[in-house]
């Protein structure tokens, strides 16, 4: 068996790898390339494998720069099973749509352009048909029930404690004299969540496949984090203006209006105007609230069969475009979450544009930043940003807050890596330069281990 890298290698997005047991063809994950324009168009080249030649498909979670590219897999003849966990379905139906309407909208908007030029129209990368197809072609599976998805192939998912029915994958070939087995990590969640039980490493493998987004660096500590985000609510509730806090819809969005509710007194929240101004983290809240069994049992106990209104009385969702576009005139006391995470679309542009060149307004800034996004330039502290081709002055205070992050510190990953017996040889994904190289000494000096970088393109033996 062997492991061919086609994305997530030396970056964090479009994570894709084809497994290749000799007899059939298995692809982890098939995601989006996100963030500056170049990276977005390599979603536009053709696929590097046949997906008429794939056999089956499992998908570690919900986000798009994990599933973003599997209604192009659909579109070019793949036609098998893709198994993941049932809490991933109700996400993706959610996230795959609104990618849907967006990449249609995009279309549009660079068609006119073309019409006026006398180019040729441009065809969308995928449409809702195409999602739908996803969607049929979803097949459920638990945590910790291993399955035998094709003949001499098991597969078995393990909590990753990432967003909402995130997983780590367990492959087995079993058609061999002895079995092997490859562990592909997934996107690996921080330990103590609001939310989510802590991740569970496997037992053993042959090789890992493992994430190394915060490869370099450990995230500030929770009571160190919630006293942070209790300055940053302070501070801009004394200076009088908004704040906004860019948060994915799924996920971040859900752990943050855990913890507003935790704290409610604590960080004096009923002074606020809550606006959770995203249609897709309102659905996605609805999801979480769907599949509250696979919380762990503190936030189970807290939340006590209440519903969100119940828990945050104030908090306000806007699904509507007129109530979003309402907010723009709010000067200040507004808590605004919105989407995207990383700044690079979706409502919180608009916020962004009203209010970052008011000196009054604070954002706070609580998930990963991928190079070349309007987010990254912010927390990079660029005194100009283009939004909708206006040039905006950044006046607003920016806050980033590292302890909210969906994903494990270095310390946490090393745990992960150390507690799967062993010490197999591992390969470091999803993650820039400077994540792998720091997540590669580390494994280095605690175990001993070589890891190894590969790049787009590259086969690794299992
Ligand atoms: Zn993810």
């Amino acid at each position: 068996m062997d492991v061919t890298c086609f994305g997530a290698a030396g970056e964090v997005t479009g994570s894709c790898h084809l497994v290749d047991t000799g007899r059939h063809r298995i692809v982890l994950d098939c995601g989006l390339f996100q963030g500056s324009r170049d990276d977005e168009r390599r979603n536009e080249m053709p696929l590097p494998f046949d997906p008429r030649h794939v056999d089956a498909v499992v998908l570690s979670h919900g986000h798009l720069d994990h599933s973003g590219r599997l209604p192009v897999l659909l579109r070019h003849g793949y036609r098998g099973p893709i198994y993941c966990h049932p809490a991933t379905i109700d996400l993706l139906r959610v996230l795959l749509r609104d990618a849907a309407h967006l990449e249609a909208a995009d279309v549009e908007r660079e068609n006119r352009r073309r019409q006026r030029r006398g180019e040729r129209a441009a065809r969308p990368l995928f449409e809702i048909a195409d999602v739908d197809a996803v969607l049929r072609h979803t097949r459920p599976l638990v945590f910790d029930d291993p399955r035998e998805i094709l003949p001499g192939v098991r597969v078995a998912l393990r909590r990753a404690g990432h967003i909402l029915g995130a997983a780590s994958v367990v492959l087995d070939d079993l058609a061999g004299a002895s079995r092997r087995r490859l562990v592909y990590s997934g996107d690996l969640g921080p330990d103590g969540t609001s939310l989510l039980p802590d991740p569970e490493p496997p037992q053993d493998a042959d090789l890992v496949l493992m994430e190394s987004t915060y490869g370099d660096r450990n995230h500030r500590s929770r009571a160190d984090t919630l006293a942070e985000i209790g300055d940053v609510l302070d501070a801009a509730w004394a200076d009088g203006g908004n704040l906004l806090v860019p948060s994915f819809a799924i996920g971040r969005a859900q752990e943050l209006l855990m913890l507003l509710a935790q704290h409610r007194r604590d960080w004096r929240l009923d002074r606020w105007r809550i606006f959770l101004d995203s249609p897709m983290a309102i659905e996605s809240t609805a999801i979480y609230s769907d599949h509250e069994a696979l919380f762990h049992a503190g936030a189970r106990s807290f939340i006590a069969g209440r519903q969100l209104h119940e828990l945050l009385p104030n908090v306000h969702e806007t699904a509507d475009t007129e109530q979003s576009m309402r907010l723009n005139d709010i000067r200040g006391g507004a808590l605004i979450i919105a989407g995207s995470g990383m700044c690079n679309g979706g409502r919180i542009m608009h916020h962004l544009k009203h209010n970052l060149w008011r000196d009054r307004c604070h954002v706070m800034i609580i998930g990963y930043q991928s190079a070349g996004t309007l987010g990254r330039k912010l927390v990079d502290g660029s005194d100009y940003v283009r939004i909708y081709g206006d040039e905006i002055k950044v006046a607003a205070h920016i806050h980033t807050v590292g302890g909210l992050s969906a994903h494990a510190g270095q310390d946490e990953l090393a745990r992960w890596y150390g507690a799967i017996a062993g010490r197999p040889p591992v390969a470091l994904v999803h993650g820039e330069q400077r994540g792998r190289d720091g997540l590669a000494d580390r494994l280095q000096r605690d175990f001993g281990v070589r890891a190894s970088a590969p790049s787009f393109g590259d086969t690794l033996p299992v």
